[in-house]
């Protein structure tokens, strides 16, 4: 099918973005990387009177590091992950992770942003962020303001971005001395979305899990994260026996959907496996 009939503006600046948001709200719709949006466009599940287009935007297209952590601008692409954006278990995760997002050629057009402001509940960028705890900055005409992650996302497709506000930019905390990532994620095919996937961060002092961080996406209507099993972690050695009890918790706490992929009892067996493969790679 081809798109309903749509205005399209490419502006030239960020102020010129948020005045047409003012002015169009509901009406209109960012394009970022146009690959969630032009299906969605084309399959008319999406009708935006006007497409405003945000890639010559080039101030919102950084990724800036220091010690406080990873700042991700609007028009970061998911390639620009392929390679270590920083030095340490932040930058290798994120590059494991981005390597399972879609396939090549979408990874060069879309955005972590645009995942986010999407939220699909399957989308590796909408784990990694419910999991390290992102703040999300919004701006439009009425100013700026930061969301924590756990206030953002609503549901399926659905976030606290107000109408006229555009996602500038996602703050990730830093791993620094001690932290290890483990990630796991199956789909039928390379390049599909994750039917589920799972999330461990563990800071270790002296062989003892002294912060942990667990999350579970792709069965639910959001990421979700796992933090009371994130407390049981925090003073042990994470063991393998410690490891399949909590993989056992994640399995009983999670109740996941069932669609025409996967149905809940698949689902919430891959929980468990996701589990415990992200935790012993974070534990190895
Ligand atoms: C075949 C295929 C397979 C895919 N597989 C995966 C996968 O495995 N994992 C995965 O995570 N994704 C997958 N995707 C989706 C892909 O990652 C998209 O790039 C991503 O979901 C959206 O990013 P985008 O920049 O393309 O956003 P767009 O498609 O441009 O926009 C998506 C939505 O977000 C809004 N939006 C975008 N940017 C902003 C902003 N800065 N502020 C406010 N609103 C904004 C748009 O208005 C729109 O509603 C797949 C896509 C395809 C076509």
């Amino acid at each position: 099918m081809k798109p309903a009939p749509f205005d399209y503006v490419r502006p030239a600046s960020l102020s010129e973005v948020l005045a047409l948001l003012a002015k169009h709200k509901d009406d209109c719709k960012i394009l970022a990387g146009g690959q969630s949006l032009v299906p969605a466009m084309n399959f008319r599940l999406a009708r935006p009177a006007v497409l405003i287009d945000i890639n010559d935007i080039r101030e919102l297209d950084y990724i800036r590091s220091d010690d406080s952590g990873l700042t991700i601008g609007a028009l970061t692409r998911h390639a620009a992950f392929h390679r270590s954006v920083v030095a340490g278990p932040l930058g290798a995760m994120l590059s494991k992770v981005a390597s399972n997002i879609a396939h090549y050629p979408i990874r060069q057009r879309g955005t972590f942003a645009g995942s986010l402001a999407h939220a699909d509940p399957a989308s590796e960028w909408c784990l990694v962020a419910t999991t390290l705890d992102a703040a999300i900055v919004a701006k439009s005409t009425r100013g700026e303001r930061t969301i924590a992650i756990g206030d953002f996302f609503n549901g399926t497709f659905s976030t606290d971005l107000e109408a006229d506000e555009l996602l500038t930019e996602i703050r990730l905390p830093a791993l620094g001395q001690g932290w290890r990532t483990g990630f796991y994620e199956f789909s039928r095919r390379a390049g599909d979305f994750a039917l589920g996937m799972a999330l461990a961060a563990l800071r270790f002092e002296a062989g003892i899990v002294r912060e942990a961080r667990l999350g579970v996406g792709g069965v639910s209507d959001r990421a979700i994260r796992l933090r009371k099993l994130e407390a049981r972690l925090v003073g042990g050695a994470a063991s393998p026996q410690m490891i399949d009890t909590i993989a056992h918790e994640a399995w009983a706490s999670v109740s996941p959907i069932g669609d025409i992929h996967a149905t809940p009892e698949y689902r919430r067996d891959l929980v468990a496996t996701a589990v415990r493969r992200a935790l012993a790679e974070a534990a190895a």
